[in-house]
């Protein structure tokens, strides 16, 4: 079911901070680094993120199965369309989940002929399951996709 008109604010909410949020650059090629300290598969030191983010993630998911309709087209070609994509994230409020969710193109399972995804993407972090691009920050599934995906 797509959000009705005017709805966009039920789905504003606030982001956990961050612990890697930097931008790397992909013109360098640099990799990410994952540097939440990770034991049994949870986040150790920081409980409370980590609960934050499992909520938000599953309210992300229930947001796409619900059918928000989102932009996966056009995929940016080029570092100049990427570039784009990126400035009109900026503009949006920093609490605008459903705008984001929207414009980057979410899906909540693998997308096109190669069935693309989270997994494989430079931003993912593995061990906390995060979106680690600074336009985005958000938690995902790891079959999960956006038009923002970069290996
Ligand atoms: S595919 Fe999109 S949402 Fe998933 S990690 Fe990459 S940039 Fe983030």
């Amino acid at each position: 079911m797509m959000a009705a008109p005017g709805a966009a604010s039920l789905h504003r909410v606030a982001f956990p901070q961050s612990q890697t949020a930097r931008w790397r650059g992909r013109a360098t090629g640099s990799l990410r680094q994952v540097n939440t300290p990770v034991k049994n598969g949870t986040a150790e030191n920081l409980p409370m993120q980590s609960e934050q983010e499992h909520q938000l993630r599953t309210k992300i998911g229930e947001m796409l199965r619900s059918g928000l309709k989102t932009k996966t087209e056009p995929f940016p070609e080029n570092d100049a369309a990427f570039s784009r994509l990126l400035v009109e994230l900026r503009e949006l409020a920093p609490d605008d989940l459903e705008g984001k969710l929207v414009l980057s193109g979410f899906t909540d399972k693998p997308y096109g002929e190669d069935q693309m995804r989270c997994q494989e993407c430079m931003y993912y972090l593995v061990h906390r399951r995060w979106c680690d691009l600074p336009e985005l920050a958000v938690p995902v599934e790891s079959n999960w996709w956006c038009r923002l995906w970069r290996i």
